[in-house]
This record gives structure tokens, C-alpha cells and sequence, in this order.
């Protein structure tokens, strides 16, 4: 029977009652305390912890509750949850396997995540802890259930984790990764966790959704490699492809040395934390400096092809973003990118109680262009409009263009005679600046409307008001004969009195 479909060994009832009672935000400290009161070894641990060193308390604490409200109810599930996969696999259960060394590299992977979860800014680190320690132990029952494994791996303890992954490959039917999360599945884990420790060391193959954490972890991974294994250059190649790929890394020179340094510092301090409080025994570690100096030299053999690979892929991201809001014959914003400045200024104005004006700019006769002298001069004569547009406004304006032969034009900070001003600079440079065509100058003209508004309405009832105020000030440009400007009444007197 493959190892995912078997029963999985269950955390203590106690410690599995307040893992599960403390992962859900409503539970109080005091009940959390009352869990931990009913296993007598369980509140020794938590009373060891809180009076260890590392709480630095003036008094020791002798009470279960008091050292959880101390201790805060996330870091008590954490050690509550450390407790129970530590005594999950006994150790005689695995022979020669250097377990010691294991659940050190796991305290190190989950202060890791933690650090990381930090750097990202992302919510609830906390839980990047459990995904962290909880990760690899899926390994202690493939271990357990195949001999040859346990051998081998023993023998790997200090390859880097994609060396060890690969001789589980080659050996078992499962990896630790899988085993894992069907465990953690049964433990009633979130599917957040589930699915990160599923896809921790291929998160390109995992759902959108849980990528980052996947992310996370095997970055986490490398770190604790960074710490304990004999690779140093693997795992920084590691390192630096995940954080690049969480947008932490843009392949800038000396980032990876400047994260490392307090990252390792913190896990270093986290990890002798935890393994004081829990009794484990953890190699003597070199200083930190010496840890980074090492990452470094690892870093100066490492093959940076990825990291231009990744940069690649955001320069077309970007470049793929930006088609889908400029308008590829004038290179102005399209009614998208229009659609989305339009707000964006409008907010800004209502904020700092100012003024901002659209004008709709329209060629006149631009049928009779098309007609006249056949599409391809239309285009130009929209070419050219753009460039007498970015010519004449300020560069602090949006000039857009609105659809067909309309522009859009909003104008940040100004008020009507401003506008005004701006808007008749357009249509006189317009009517100065006549398309060369095929040997013929075809003269160009335009009708302006305008409109202005201070932002002191709802945001949204100002956009539209702006947009239709400004609109039906060009329609009477139109009728009052073209080649003019006109302003609108009603937005002004309804806004900007
Ligand atoms: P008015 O002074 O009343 O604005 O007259 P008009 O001819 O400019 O107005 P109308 O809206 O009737 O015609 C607009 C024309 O613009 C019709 C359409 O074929 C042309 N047009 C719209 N988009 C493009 C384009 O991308 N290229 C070209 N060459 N012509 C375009
Ligand atoms: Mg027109
Ligand atoms: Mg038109």
C-alpha cells in the first residue's frame, strides 16, 4: 500500500487538541492553558520554555496560564506542535539515521519560513513556522518503511536538500513532500499548509494559490542548508532563484549577502531558542559572519543565468502590461489606461481639495480626411494630433486618446482658466501645424470641450461628471460652428464654485 493511503500515526490528544484549538483566532489564552493543564508533561515543557533564557523573565513563572499568556498563544502552538512531531517517530524506530540533525535542520526550516514570511510581509508567519518544521518530516515515515532509503540518506545527511530529494526519487515510490501532506491532511492541517508542504520542492507545479507558500518553504529550505549542510554554492543557487521569483530578488549585486546576514542572524537565535527549550541537542554553529562569508563564496561560483532569465520574464511582463494600456498608432493611453488615470487624478484632487479639468479634443471633417486622401493619411493626421498633444501639455497632464478620433486630455491641478488657456494652446497648435502628405498639406482643426471640477463629491459621481460635462461642452464647440473651445457651465457650478 503506497505510504500516502495508510494511517498515519496521531499527534497526542492533548498537544493535537490545542494545535488545533490555537489555530483558531478566537480561542483564548486562557483556554489554551486549561488544554495544556490536562497533560502534566506538556505543562512542564511550556513552563521549561517560558522560564529558559531566552525570556530573559526577573521572576520564573510556575503557572501553566500565566506562561501562555506570556508566551502568546501562537508561539505555544508552535511548541505545542514541535513537541508533537518530535515524539511522532521515536528514535529506535530509525536506525542510523542522525535524527539529531534532522530536527535541527527542521528548527532551522521553520525559523526560516518565519524569517522569510517577515521579509515578504506577509500575514500570519506564524503558520510559515509550522509549514517550516513540519515540511520534511513526511521523510521520518519513508524512513521508517524502507530500509534502503534510511541508508542511503543517512549516508546524504549533509548533501543539500535536491540531492537528497533526488536519491529519494530514484528509491521510494513516494517523496517525503507527498507522505507529508497526506499526513498533515489527516492532522486536519489548513489546505495552505497541506498544499505548501505538497509542492515544497516543485512550486512551479503547484496551484496559483499556493505557490508563494511553496516558495517560501524551499527558500526556507536552502537556508537551513546554508546552516547544516556541506554545499554552500547549491544552496544559495537555491536561495536566490526563490527570492527571486517572490519579486524579493532583482538580480542587483550584494542583495543576496545583505538578506542573508540578518536572516541568518535570526535563525540562528530562534533555533538555539527552540532547541533549549526542547532539550535538543544542536551542533556548535559557526558565527554568523563566517556562515555568510561561506553563502558568499558559494555565490561567487553560482550560474546567475536564472536570475536574467527571471528578469526576462518581468521585462515582458511589464512590456505586456503597458501594450494593454497605450494605443499603439499615437502611443498614447487607450480608453483603458484613460479609464484607470481618470480615477486615479480625480482621488488626488478630492484629497488635497484641488481643481482638475478634462478637455474632449475632436478633429473636425476627419471623415472627409479619410475620404479625401484615403485611411492611411487618417492615421497620420491621429499621429501627428498625438505628437501636437505631448508637444504642447504639460508633462504632468494625461493626454489619452479617447476612441476613433477623440483625445481626452486630464489636467491635474487646474482650475477653469487654466484650462482654458491649455485647451486653446491645443487648438491653435492643431490648426498650425498642417500634415504633410504625399507632397500635400492636409490642414487639420479641432473642437474642444471642457470641463472642471473640485474634488468635494463622491469620487466616482465626480469621474462622471467630468467625463459628460466635458462632452456636452464640445458638442456645442460642434454646433457653434468648430475650430473652438467650450466650457462647461454645469460641472463648474456643481463643483467648483
Ligand atoms: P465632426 O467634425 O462632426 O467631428 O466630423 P467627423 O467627420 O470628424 O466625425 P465623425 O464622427 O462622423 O467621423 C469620425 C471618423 O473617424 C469616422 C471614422 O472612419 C474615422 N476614424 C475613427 N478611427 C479611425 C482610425 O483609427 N483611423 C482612421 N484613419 N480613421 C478613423
Ligand atoms: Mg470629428
Ligand atoms: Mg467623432
Amino acid at each position: 500500500m503506497p505510504l500516502t493511503q495508510q494511517r498515519f500515526p496521531v499527534p497526542p490528544s492533548v498537544a493535537g487538541r490545542v494545535i488545533e484549538a490555537a489555530a483558531d483566532p478566537e480561542t483564548s489564552v486562557a483556554q489554551i492553558a486549561d488544554l495544556i493543564g490536562k497533560d502534566a508533561v506538556l505543562s512542564i515543557q511550556v513552563l521549561k520554555a517560558v522560564n529558559s533564557g531566552a525570556y530573559m523573565l526577573s521572576r520564573a513563572v510556575s503557572r501553566v496560564d500565566r506562561a501562555v499568556a506570556l508566551l502568546g498563544t501562537r508561539t505555544v502552538r508552535n511548541l505545542v506542535l514541535t513537541l508533537a512531531v518530535r515524539d511522532l517517530v521515536p528514535a529506535r524506530d530509525i536506525t542510523g539515521f542522525p535524527l539529531d540533525h534532522f530536527w535541527e535542520a527542521s528548527l532551522c526550516r521553520a525559523a526560516a519560513a518565519r524569517s522569510i514570511g517577515k521579509l515578504l510581509e506577509l500575514e500570519n508567519v506564524d503558520e510559515l513556522f509550522t509549514l517550516g518544521l513540519c515540511q520534511d518530516v513526511g521523510l521520518l515515515l519513508a524512513l521508517r518503511a524502507n530500509e534502503k532509503l534510511a541508508t542511503q540518506l543517512a549516508a546524504a545527511a549533509r548533501r543539500p536538500a535536491q540531492h537528497r530529494y533526488d536519491i529519494e526519487r530514484d528509491i521510494a515510490r513516494e517523496t517525503h513532500a507527498e507522505i507529508g501532506a497526506a499526513m498533515f491532511s489527516q492532522w486536519r492541517f489548513s489546505e495552505e499548509i497541506v498544499e505548501a508542504i505538497r509542492h515544497h520542492h516543485d512550486p512551479v507545479n503547484a496551484p496559483r494559490a499556493h505557490r508563494r507558500r511553496a516558495r517560501v518553504a524551499l527558500a526556507a529550505e536552502a537556508v537551513a542548508d546554508l546552516l547544516v549542510c556541506d554545499d554552500e554554492g547549491v544552496a544559495v543557487e537555491v536561495f536566490s532563484e526563490q527570492m527571486t521569483r517572490l519579486g524579493v530578488f532583482d538580480g542587483r549585486e550584494g542583495e543576496v549577502t545583505e538578506t542573508l546576514e540578518p536572516l541568518i542572524g535570526e535563525v540562528c537565535g530562534l533555533v538555539e531558542r527552540y532547541a533549549e527549550v526542547l532539550g535538543l541537542h544542536i551542533s556548535e554553529q559557526p558565527p554568523v559572519e563566517t556562515i555568510v562569508a561561506r553563502a558568499a563564496e558559494g555565490l561567487a561560483t553560482l550560474n546567475l543565468a536564472y536570475l536574467q532569465e527571471a528578469n526576462e520574464l518581468r521585462f515582458k511582463l511589464e512590456l505586456r502590461e503597458r501594450e494593454a494600456r497605450v494605443d499603439p498608432l499615437t502611443q498614447l493611453l487607450n480608453r483603458r489606461g484613460f479609464d484607470e488615470a481618470l480615477p486615479r487624478e480625480v482621488s488626488q484632487a478630492e484629497r488635497q481639495g484641488a481643481c482638475v479639468s478634462l478637455l474632449m479634443v475632436d478633429i473636425d471633417h476627419f471623415k472627409s480626411i479619410n475620404d479625401n486622401y484615403g485611411h492611411p493619411c487618417g492615421d497620420a493626421a491621429l499621429q501627428l494630433l498625438g505628437e501636437v498633444l505631448r508637444d504642447v501639455l504639460r508633462t504632468c497632464d494625461v493626454p489619452c486618446r479617447y476612441g476613433g478620433e477623440e483625445f481626452a486630455v486630464i489636467l491635474p491641478f487646474t482650475d477653469v482658466e487654466g484650462g482654458q488657456i491649455a485647451a486653446e494652446r491645443v487648438r491653435s497648435a492643431i490648426e498650425a501645424r498642417p500634415l504633410r502628405w504625399r507632397g500635400d498639406e492636409v490642414s487639420l482643426r479641432a473642437s474642444i470641450g471642457g470641463a472642471t471640477i473640485r474634488g468635494q463629491r463622491g469620487e466616482r459621481d465626480a469621474q462622471r461628471c467630468l467625463v459628460t460635462s466635458a462632452d456636452q461642452a464640445l458638442y456645442e464647440a460642434k454646433r457653434g460652428g468648430r475650430n473652438r473651445v467650450c466650457w462647461s457651465e454645469s460641472a463648474e457650478q456643481a463643483a467648483c464654485g
